[in-house]
């Protein structure tokens, strides 16, 4: 059997290697000149990386945790010990400190908030969304209208975005309504998403989450061709052929849905499998490099969210190693736009004013990087694609349906943990399984 798979992410490299291991003669078809998709190391130094794409997994992430023992890479706890820092007025003014991470705001209104949620968390049914209890009104309404019409008390209007912008990169007025309720629910409630020690952020690969697709790729070795974005999937009743060259038995398209719908199916499918709606997430990381994890000198953890920008929080990712302190700046939802339109000197001049100010005795950074995934043309945004109003219930069904010979991969269509590294790998077990049966049969 003869499989091509389109794009080398985490979706792609694991069901080429499923695929691989079957039996199967695979190919990989990736358009950059890497590997690793949204997962992607930046060297900070000589031989120190940090994550600029995903970073932080948990106990749960039982796929990835499998992935990771098997090529040998170890993780390491997220450095969270220590005070937080907040600026939750919105100016550039007071910043407030706190033991943990519980934000200086009435604990009754998160509370409530908090409530509001998991009661529409627990209502959807997150392998089919648009079959849950009120799906139709829940796709209907954005998360900003949700907040609008439910949120009474300033601290859970204030509290609510930054959730979002920190949990799913999304503004509210992106999402549906029923898209939050499934992301919450497919990444195991929104305690867990949200919680460091023992929660979904609970560590991060040692050395960077990019080593894992770059072993991956090592195995398939030349299976892998680089710099060829595939533009044609072409089925006849004997085959496929990818691009005019590639001719194949089955195809796994395992790029972000807005990516695969730009790919000339023939015959195409029914309909495109992103809607109307779908926006790409909106996230840019930033990566402020000191000499050392000064800011745990003053006994804070490094953690900081902020309202009024651009980093809306901040997180210690220095190396395990030592050698360096990293500072990671998230700038998300509608902020990810402003802040991706500055220049580079002005990206950096914002970032390391407002890190000075969050954290204060702070030297001047060595280096400021900054990664911008909204302008990635091979990547349409992060941490995953974002479903708007009426996209559930008007693609749901055909996100993972196999469109004759052409499977589909990729976070976006995993059930569970979706928008995850955890949902890709899922995705991709799931696919290379659905094309060994086919051919089985
Ligand atoms: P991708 O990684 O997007 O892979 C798709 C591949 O297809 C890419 O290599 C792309 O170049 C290629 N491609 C696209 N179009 C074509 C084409 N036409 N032809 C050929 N190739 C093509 N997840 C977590 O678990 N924890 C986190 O902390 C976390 N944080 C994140 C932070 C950031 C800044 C980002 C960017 C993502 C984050 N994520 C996180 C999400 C995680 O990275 C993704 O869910 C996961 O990596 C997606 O893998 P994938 O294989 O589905 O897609």
């Amino acid at each position: 059997m003869r499989v091509v798979v389109v794009g080398a992410g985490l979706a792609g490299l694991t069901a080429a290697t499923r695929l691989a291991a079957a039996g199967a003669d695979v190919t990989v078809l990736e358009a950059r000149e890497r590997v690793g998709g949204r997962t992607h190391g930046l060297e900070i130094a000589p031989g120190t990386w940090v994550d600029a794409g995903a970073a932080y997994l948990g106990e749960r992430h039982t796929a990835l945790l499998d992935l990771l023992a098997d090529l040998g890479l170890k993780t390491v706890p997220t450095a969270m010990e220590g005070a937080s820092r907040f600026a939750l007025d919105g100016t550039d003014g007071t910043v407030e400190q706190r033991p943990g991470r519980f934000p200086p705001l009435a604990a009754v209104a998160l509370g409530d908030l908090f409530d509001r949620l998991e009661a529409l968390t627990r209502r959807v049914d997150p392998a089919a969304p648009w079959l849950s209890e009120g799906a139709a009104d829940l796709d209907a309404t954005t998360a900003a209208q949700w907040a609008r019409d439910n949120l009474a008390h300033p601290d859970a209007r204030t509290f609510f975005p930054l959730f979002l912008g920190e949990m799913m990169a999304a503004a509210p007025g992106d999402v549906s309504v029923l898209h939050m309720a499934f992301y919450l629910r497919s990444g195991g409630g929104l305690r867990y998403l949200n919680a460091f020690e023992g929660g979904a952020q609970d560590s991060r690969v040692d050395g960077g989450a990019h080593q894992a697709a770059q072993i991956l790729a090592a195995r398939l070795g030349d299976r892998v061709v680089l710099g060829h974005p595939v533009t044609a999937v072409h089925q006849d009743t004997h085959g496929v052929t990818v691009d005019g060259r590639y001719r194949c038995d089955a195809v796994v398209v395992a790029v972000p849905p807005l990516l695969a719908d730009a790919i000339d199916f023939r015959p195409a499918p029914a309909a495109p499998r992103a809607g109307r709606g779908t926006v790409p997430g909106c996230a840019v990381k930033v990566h402020l490099v000191y000499p050392s994890p000064a800011w745990r000198e003053h006994g804070l953890s490094g953690w900081s969210v902020s309202a009024a920008g651009p980093l809306t929080s901040t997180v210690d990712d220095s190396p395990a190693g030592g050698g360096a302190g990293v500072l990671t700046g998230f700038v998300t939802g509608a902020d990810a736009h402003r802040f991706g339109a500055l220049g580079a000197a002005e990206q950096r001049a914002a970032a390391t004013r407002q890190a000075a100010r969050l954290f204060p005795g702070l030297p001047e950074p060595v280096a400021v990087h900054v990664t911008d995934w909204v302008h990635e043309r091979y990547s349409r945004g992060c941490y995953a694609a974002l479903m708007g109003p009426g996209d559930w219930l008007a693609t749901g069904p055909r996100l993972r349906e196999p469109h004759h010979r052409v499977h589909w991969a990729g976070t976006e269509t995993s059930t569970e943990f979706f928008g995850l590294m955890e949902g890709a790998i899922r995705s991709g077990h799931r696919a290379a399984s659905e094309v060994i049966i086919r051919h089985q049969r």
